[in-house]
């Protein structure tokens, strides 16, 4: 295996494509999967077992590493996959996409003195891939049916794992998603090169073997209010994520060939799952050709300048107006994104979009770093007369997501929100202030992780059962 590719698999990394590079994506496939195969037995016997299972403590679900590394070792993959999936609903996906160098991996004690770290998202990735290839993964039979049923706002990673954990337990589920497809932000939002669709189809569709109810192309707010849905189900988990893209408010923001970024991106997965998507074909949303400007220097701006790069774009350049040290995604991802030709402006702010109906250029500043402020970090300063203009054919904001105004939306102006306008629930027991309705996921927490939705659809379900119960038994003495 060439040297570069080595390193990639070692950390676990997905190896960055160069147009002009004579591995193709399908190569490098085939060999980092013979290779994960073989040395995942390797990786997981380097775990010292040391005691002080940092990495456990730094996964949001606390997943038991060290022993599903020793039993890995052993060659017990059954039983490895068992305990991976006792504590995680999707190990799978979160092996794939799971910031591992903020969270397990980076605190791994073997990484901690300088030795590397053992791959532990890559162990748990291939330990639930063997287990769908071997057959060990089956839908869920349930021993008792209750006559409770309980209704899902969003079918993404929150609203799954609340739904699969409750129907463990016998409840009926029904789960109610805007979009054609389940899965939320992994199916739509996240770019197929780093989570490949048909893991994320496989599980929604071994819930549905599961005699959970997938109600697609169903929003709550415009096919039925709050108030109406709550009255067919015994409790309601409110998981719907959060979706308003954060604006620009600069001269020119009206032309055309200005997107949001989830724009982009869901046409681009709808394209990989084999849509028809009217504004890619004609060639509106497709980067190919074109010199592409992403604004903003977050995780959904990477996923953006890599997947222009991928559609061939002419250029790409991501514009960050404070440095690379003080950008706020993984440097993981800026260290792929240099590596496969995209070009960092930091230290830039755009000023004004410039074209006659369709953005040409753009008017940016330079900016200098100057004190830090109340969250810590050096604020971005305009330097007076430093404009200079970019080409630009196509430009993708980049600049995060708020919550949509779910009050008004679920015609429930009594739900209460945050003032960043997250749903506020109770952290202990997970319910909003409406009795009977739960909160989990981004809508929640705000912009965040899918390891952590899954941990709060988990949570969820905890206060959910003791609320279904506790409202069984008192339809029960009642009668
Ligand atoms: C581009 C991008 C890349 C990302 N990459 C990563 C990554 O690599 N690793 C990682 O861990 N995290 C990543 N994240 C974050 C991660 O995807 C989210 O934190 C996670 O998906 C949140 O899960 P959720 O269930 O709360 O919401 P979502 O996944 O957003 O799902 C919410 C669902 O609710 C539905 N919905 C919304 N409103 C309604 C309504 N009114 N009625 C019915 N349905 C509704 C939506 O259609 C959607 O299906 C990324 C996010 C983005 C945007
Ligand atoms: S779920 Fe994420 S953080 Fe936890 S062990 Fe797996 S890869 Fe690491």
């Amino acid at each position: 295996m060439p040297e570069k590719m080595l390193k990639f698999v070692k950390i676990g990394m997905q190896m960055p494509i160069k147009r002009t590079s004579k591995i193709r994506t399908e190569d490098f496939k085939e060999i980092y999967n013979r290779f994960v195969h073989d040395k995942a037995k390797e990786q997981s016997s380097r775990c010292s077992q040391c005691g002080v299972p940092f990495c456990q403590v730094h996964c949001p679900l606390h997943n038991n590493i060290p022993d599903w590394l020793k039993l890995t070792a052993e060659g017990r993959l059954q039983e490895a996959h068992e305990l991976a999936h006792s504590t995680n609903n999707m190990p799978e996906i979160c092996g794939s996409i799971c910031p591992q160098d903020r969270l397990c991996e980076g605190n791994c004690v073997i990484e901690r003195a300088g030795h590397g770290t053992v791959t532990i998202g890559s162990v748990e990735k291939y330990i639930t891939d063997t287990a769908w290839e071997k057959g060990w993964i089956k839908p869920i039979k349930v021993l008792k049916e209750i006559d409770q049923s309980v209704g899902i706002i969003g079918a993404g990673p929150a609203g799954l794992a609340c739904a699969e954990e409750l129907r463990k337990s016998g409840y009926k589920i029904t789960i109610y998603d805007r979009y054609d497809r389940p899965g939320g932000l992994l199916i739509y939002g996240i770019p197929n090169f780093k989570l490949e669709k048909f893991a994320v189809e496989r599980r929604t569709n071994l819930l549905k073997e599961s005699g959970i109810t997938f109600k697609q192309n169903f929003e709550v707010g415009k096919d039925i209010s709050l108030v109406e849905l709550k009255k067919k189900h015994d409790a309601i988990l409110i998981a719907t994520g959060v979706y308003k893209p954060r604006e620009i408010e600069i001269p020119g923001s009206n032309l055309k060939n200005i997107f949001p970024a989830m724009e982009f991106l869901m046409a681009s997965n709808r394209k990989g799952l084999g849509d028809r998507v009217e504004n890619f074909d004609n060639g509106i949303l497709n980067a190919k050709n074109k010199d592409i400007i992403v604004i903003g220097g977050g995780d959904t701006g990477m996923d953006c300048v890599r997947t222009a790069v991928r559609q061939n774009a002419k250029s790409v350049k991501c514009l960050y107006r404070r440095d690379r040290e003080n950008m706020p995604g993984s440097a993981r991802e800026v260290y792929n994104a240099e590596e496969e030709g995209v070009e960092f402006i930091w230290l830039s702010n755009p000023k004004k979009f410039i074209g006659t109906s369709q953005v040409s250029s753009m008017l940016v500043e330079r900016m200098k770093l100057g004190k830090a402020d109340s969250s810590g970090r050096k604020k971005p300063e305009p330097i007076l007369s430093s404009e200079f203009e970019m080409k630009v054919d196509m430009v993708i904001k980049a600049l995060g997501f708020d919550p949509e105004d779910l009050p008004r939306l679920f015609e429930s102006p009594d739900l209460f929100i945050s003032k960043w306008g997250t749903i506020k629930i109770n952290l202990k027991t997970m319910e909003t202030n409406i009795p009977g309705v739960f909160g989990a996921g981004d809508i929640v927490r705000g912009a965040s992780l899918v390891v952590w939705a899954i941990r709060d659809g988990r949570d969820a379900t905890v206060s959910i059962r003791k609320y279904l119960e506790h409202k069984r038994s008192k339809n029960e003495k009642a009668a």
